[in-house]
């Protein structure tokens, strides 16, 4: 854990008190001061007390006399739709509102420990990201610690010791309210709608990402530039050359072969430019968990966020090598007789679905759960690799009738469907557990579902019991 500097005998606010908020609670108790807690849900305010800290009633008036800051977490909605009633308390209290993260850097801000900060952010693939970032970096033999909006909350890493270097992924909710951000190096994957409601919006949401560029001031800025928003970010960070520009721009789709830094795929290959001229390049199909295009773009931000960090080419060919990729996506599960197992259980909508459909030739589709607005309509271009699907869930009949004449059947639970696909692959088919649908009609989470699917694979192609 990482104790909270500056707040030494004060009253502290806490709001939220899920994973992040806990941990914020505890890494001020270390440093000596009062964490105050409230959530709207009983339980947490139940966790929180087991614990020993304070519970207070936020959304009144009178605990805020002697308040001086609210520490948010990012799941409490403080702008739109609308701010949550502690918050305006703590507004109208004159109090600072701030985050976790916030906290953190200021807390590393006053360390003398020699460290670099990595932060991630994009509407996808961040985690893929930060866990391959953390992956090289510590393939080639560097200390580094990984978290934030993937594993540990980053006030529950461990103290920072010189030469580590910390590998945050970072969501646009934890970005937009923290008071402090000092990435020595940011990395900004893509855009998409996503959570628009929270943001107010396409601009609002942009405008919380670009707060890591902006507010962070990074030494170097690692750019996707396959979407407008991206371009437009890279432009704005642009400086001469000359000077020192600090932006390295990457490309899953295009060729970049400007005067600045870039890495880009160039069919098969990761390749880096620099000043006009090729430095490296690598064949990617040497990374087998980074397949599919949305996994180029990936492997290049990784790559350019790991020379930033002083890595050489051949330490970092040799960590997106062994990269183990990440559970429930695109993860390669088991293999017979030439038929693969991918357990893709995190695709719980048509987009993420189709970065799984479109990295194989021939699939074996596993689809349903509960169904997202639009179906599987997107994914019509596609149909034409689905050598069968196999429908679950409460989607199954709306899937069946937009598949048409594809090749379908209905299986009802996810079980006979594993089996069934198993049963009629053939060699170099992948039978892909990609359900484009929440798991929550028949499982716990996302994760569950993966879970299923990867102890019946592996019991199919195992002969376990
Ligand atoms: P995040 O942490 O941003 O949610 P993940 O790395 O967990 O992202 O990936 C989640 C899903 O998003 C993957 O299963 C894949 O379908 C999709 N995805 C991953 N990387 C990208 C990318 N660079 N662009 C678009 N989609 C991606």
């Amino acid at each position: 854990m990482i104790p909270v500097r500056g707040y030494a005998g004060k009253r502290v606010g806490v709001l939220g008190l899920g994973r992040s908020g806990l941990a914020a609670a505890r890494a001020l108790a270390a440093g000596q001061a009062t964490p105050v807690c409230w959530d709207d849900g009983e339980a947490a305010r139940a966790r929180a007390e087991a614990e020993g800290f304070a519970v207070e009633d936020l959304t009144r008036e009178r605990p805020w006399a002697d308040i001086p800051a609210l520490i948010v977490a990012p799941g409490v909605p403080h702008l739109h739709p609308a701010a949550h009633p502690a918050i305006l308390r703590a507004q109208a209290a004159g109090a600072v509102i701030d985050n976790e993260v916030g906290l953190f850097f200021r807390g590393l801000g006053m360390s003398d420990a020699q460290i670099r900060i990595v932060a991630v952010t994009g509407s996808n693939g961040k985690s893929t990201t930060t866990a391959l970032i953390a992956h090289i970096l510590r393939e080639s033999g560097r200390p580094v610690q990984l978290g934030g909006n993937i594993g540990r909350a980053v006030l529950d890493l461990d103290p920072p010791a010189d030469g580590e270097t910390f590998a945050l992924e970072l969501s646009s909710y934890q970005i937009e309210l923290a008071r402090a951000l000092a990435p020595d190096v940011a990395v900004f994957l893509n855009l998409s709608p996503d959570h628009l409601d929270r943001h107010g919006g396409m601009g609002g949401y942009f405008a919380a990402k670009r707060r890591l560029f902006e507010l962070g001031a990074p030494s170097r800025c690692v750019v996707g530039v396959d979407d407008p928003h991206g371009r437009f970010l890279a432009a704005s960070l642009r400086d001469d050359p000359e000077t020192g520009d600090p932006v390295t721009e990457i490309s899953a789709a295009s060729r970049l072969r400007g005067r600045g830094w870039s890495v880009f795929l160039n069919r098969h290959h990761l390749t880096e430019w620099r000043r006009g001229a090729q430095a490296a390049a690598f064949d990617l199909r040497a990374a087998p968990a980074l397949i599919g295009a949305h996994n180029a773009q990936n492997a290049c931000a990784a790559w350019a966020a790991c020379r930033a960090l002083g890595l050489g080419p051949k330490a970092i060919e040799k960590g997106l090598a062994s990269f183990p990729g990440l559970p429930h996506r695109l993860q390669r599960v088991a293999e017979k007789d030439g038929v693969l197992f991918v357990n893709d259980s995190k695709a719980t909508n048509a987009d993420a679905a189709e970065k799984a459909l479109t990295a194989f030739e021939r699939v074996r589709w596993i689809a349903g759960g509960r169904p997202k607005e639009g179906g599987i309509e997107a994914l019509r271009p596609h149909f034409g690799r689905v050598a069968k699907a196999y429908l679950i869930g409460e989607a199954a009949s709306a899937f069946a009738a937009t598949l048409g004449d594809a090749p379908h059947a209905l299986c009802g639970d996810l079980d006979a469907a594993v089996r069934m696909a198993a049963a009629e692959a053939l060699p170099g088919e992948a039978v892909l557990l990609s359900p484009a649908c929440a798991s929550f009609d028949q499982f716990a989470d996302f994760e569950a579902r993966g879970e299923a699917f990867v102890r019946l694979a592996r019991q199919l192609t195992e002969g376990a019991p």
